[in-house]
Formats: structure tokens, C-alpha cells, sequence
């Protein structure tokens, strides 16, 4: 239970790896406090104190706010301890055990949000010790970080997107907020009445092109904006208007005037973006000034809703997997894909060399397919050996990690 009486600690840490010192992204401390301030209101705990670090790096212990607290916890002074996840109290795995040790005798509950980690539920505890071993799971866990903090912004109706959509630009005066960019507006407008009167994505290329009107890629970098500001593009395309470019701005609802996040996400591993489903997408309406009428807007996707819609990446589901197998023979990455025949749904790795075919002349010559799932099930009893390893025999284990970490 909790005890009212005691202090719940709010520890937030700003290293120099966060990349957001400047304030506003996702770690600074204005985050991580908001953040933590919100969780702790969720779970009803009062009398809450922050303790701050803003350090060089997480790898030293005698941080001064960190000190505090864990005098404060020695004290007794403390029922709850929370942070944002566990790569906030740095990353040597010994000195986080010994943290976690100090924690559960002094009956501190100890929380890492983003980790799922909370004392009071002990199963949660089972793969915590492994956290701040696997670089794998830190990779994971900034990705994680990075989303949480996008979300804050995202939830409170501002878009998240580096760059306003073609159409648009950022008010210079609020960069959360997009005025309309009249040029490319008018392109934008002329677009969605063509279609409404009755031509398809292709005619409108084909159109667009007789016309000379350069694409958004164009238009943006000309500008210096958009994804391809920096690279050089070739002249030949400037007015190649293609049907994929013309879905992508017949079915942004951005043209209505509405702020829409959380359209995709992207995975830690494959850094691709997979598509969220749509009811977890933020919309907020009437945010900008509109450059499309909701009415056509709506008839247009009416129309659209015909053809089917593509996507990048599948189901958008990744395996856990993914990108961590390689071949036994040739040392290529092995893909993962799924296998719907007879009406089941598997899993099957393959060697990504042989899968290039004779004719691009492979260095592998079988496929090694292998069955993904029951590879991931191998994994998991795996690390559940470990984990019971470590517990049962603890200084071993202790022991064999400072041994990898020191010879590398
Ligand atoms: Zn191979």
C-alpha cells in the first residue's frame, strides 16, 4: 500500500545523448517532470517532490539530485519512486542493482513507466535486471522515449511534423501553427476540383505535367524544405506527377483545416514507418485556415474509398526478430515473412542472399528457411534461464556481466 505520509520522488535526468537540451523535445526536463507529474496523479499519489538531474552523462552515480533521494530513501522519507524509464539512472547494470536493492529494502516502490516496471507487481520485475544490459532493449527504449515524448506535444492539438505539408507553411511567429502558402494552395485546390470533375489520379498527372507545374519534392526543395532539401534530385522528374503523390494529397485531411498525429509510427529496429489504425490517429479540427471545403474533401475520399488503399510495409506489423537473424553460411541479413497458406498465419525466416535469385548471381545457395515463432519461443525460454540464473546465483552473474562489459 501506499503510505500518504511519504514523499513520492519524481526523478528526471537530462543527459548530453538526449539530443534536446534546447527544451521542447521529448526528454528535456519540462517533459520528463509534466510527464511523471501526470502519472503520478493517475495512480492518485500526492505530496510528490521532483529531483532533477542535468548531467553529462549517466554513467556516474554521485549525481547531487540523485544523492538526495536516495539519502531521502535511506531516511525513510520516501514511499514511491518514479522515472520515466530506466535508462534515466544511467546505464551500468551494477550500480542500477544496487540502486534496486536500497529501493526494496527501505519498502520503496520503485516505477519505470516506459520499462512497465513497478514493485508492487513483481512479475513486472522478472526482465529488469536485463534492461540496462541489452544495447538491443536501449535501442528500444529510446525509440520508446522519443514517442512518449512526441505524444505530449501531439495530444494538445499542435503537429507533431517537422515540416508543414506542401500547401502550407509554418508560421514564423508560432511554428506550431501553418498559414497558407498561396502558390502551392492553388495547386492543391486545382487538384481536388479536377478529380471532382470526374478525371483520375493519372489524367491529373498527365495533366500537371502538360502544364509545367513542378512537384511538391520540387516545390519544397526550391524552397529549402521537405525531406529532400539537401539532396540532388534529377531535373528530368520536376514535373512528374505520379498517382501516389496525388492519394497522398486527395486524402490529407490537413487540407481541411485539422491537425492530424499519430498517422504512423516507427519501429525502433527497421526505423520504417508502419501505419497506425485510424482511430488512434489525434485529429484536431479547425486548427489552420482551410485550403480544401470538408464537404469536397469528404466526397473525394467517398470516391477514393474504391480503390484499395497500399501499404508500405504489409500489415504493418513487424517480428520481433526482424533484423537480428543472419545466415549461418553467408552472413547475409535473413527477412522475415508471413505465411498465410492453409489458412494459418506463420512466421518464416529466409536467407535474404539466396532470395536474390541465380540470375544476380547469390552467394548463398539455400534459402534456410526457418520457422520464426518457434525460433522466438527458443529465445524466450532462453533469456528465462538466464533470468532464473541471476537470481538463483546472483554474484556469478554479477560477475560474468562486468566481465563482458570490460572486454568490450
Ligand atoms: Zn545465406
Amino acid at each position: 500500500m501506499n503510505d500518504y505520509s511519504k514523499i513520492t520522488a519524481l526523478y528526471s535526468r537530462l543527459s548530453v545523448g538526449d539530443e534536446d537540451r534546447d527544451g521542447g523535445e521529448s526528454n528535456s526536463i519540462q517533459n520528463q517532470k509534466k510527464f511523471l507529474e501526470s502519472y503520478a496523479r493517475q495512480l492518485k499519489l500526492t505530496n510528490i517532490r521532483h529531483y532533477i538531474d542535468d548531467d553529462e552523462s549517466g554513467r556516474f552515480f554521485d549525481r547531487s539530485a540523485y544523492s538526495r533521494m536516495i539519502e531521502d530513501v535511506e531516511n525513510g522519507k520516501i514511499g514511491v519512486c518514479i522515472m520515466k524509464d530506466m535508462t534515466r539512472w544511467g546505464r551500468d547494470y551494477l550500480q542500477v542493482g544496487n540502486a534496486m536493492e536500497i529501493f526494496r529494502r527501505n519498502n520503496v516502490r520503485f516505477i519505470a513507466v516506459n520499462n512497465g516496471i513497478d514493485s508492487e507487481k513483481p512479475d513486472t520485475l522478472e526482465f529488469a535486471p536485463f534492461i540496462n544490459i541489452m544495447s538491443e532493449w536501449y535501442a528500444k527504449d529510446i525509440s520508446k522515449k522519443v514517442k512518449t515524448g512526441i505524444k505530449t506535444k501531439g495530444m494538445s492539438g499542435k503537429p507533431i511534423a517537422t515540416e508543414a505539408p506542401y500547401g502550407y507553411v509554418k508560421d514564423p511567429d508560432n511554428k506550431d501553427f501553418w498559414l497558407i502558402d498561396e502558390e502551392a494552395a492553388e495547386i492543391v485546390r486545382l487538384i481536388f476540383r479536377l478529380f471532382l470533375d470526374g478525371k483520375n489520379r493519372n489524367q491529373i498527372a498527365v495533366y500537371l505535367k502538360n502544364e509545367q507545374i513542378p512537384t511538391p519534392t520540387f516545390y519544397m526543395k526550391d524552397r529549402g524544405r521537405g525531406t529532400c532539401k539537401n539532396k540532388t534530385l534529377n531535373e528530368e522528374s520536376r514535373y512528374k506527377w505520379n498517382k501516389a503523390t496525388l492519394t497522398h494529397i486527395l486524402t490529407r485531411q490537413e487540407y481541411c483545416g485539422d491537425v492530424v498525429n499519430f498517422k504512423t509510427t516507427k519501429h525502433f529496429r527497421d526505423k520504417r514507418n508502419h501505419y497506425v489504425d485510424r482511430s488512434q490517429w489525434q485529429i484536431t479540427e479547425n486548427v489552420h485556415e482551410p485550403i480544401i471545403d470538408r464537404t469536397d474533401f469528404e466526397n473525394v475520399q467517398r470516391i477514393l474509398e474504391n480503390a484499395p488503399v497500399k501499404r508500405p510495409n504489409g500489415d504493418g506489423e513487424i517480428h520481433p526478430l526482424s533484423g537480428l537473424l543472419f545466415c549461418k553460411d553467408c552472413g547475409a541479413k535473413m527477412h522475415i515473412r508471413i505465411d498465410y497458406r492453409n489458412g494459418g498465419k506463420r512466421h518464416v525466416a529466409f536467407c535474404s542472399e539466396y532470395h536474390k535469385g541465380k540470375a544476380r548471381n547469390p552467394k548463398c545457395h539455400s534459402p534456410h528457411i526457418m520457422d520464426a515463432d518457434l525460433l522466438m519461443q527458443t529465445v524466450a525460454e532462453v533469456l528465462k534461464k538466464i533470468a532464473e540464473y541471476s537470481i538463483s546465483n546472483r554474484a556469478d552473474f554479477e560477475a560474468l556481466v562486468k566481465k563482458c562489459c570490460s572486454s568490450d
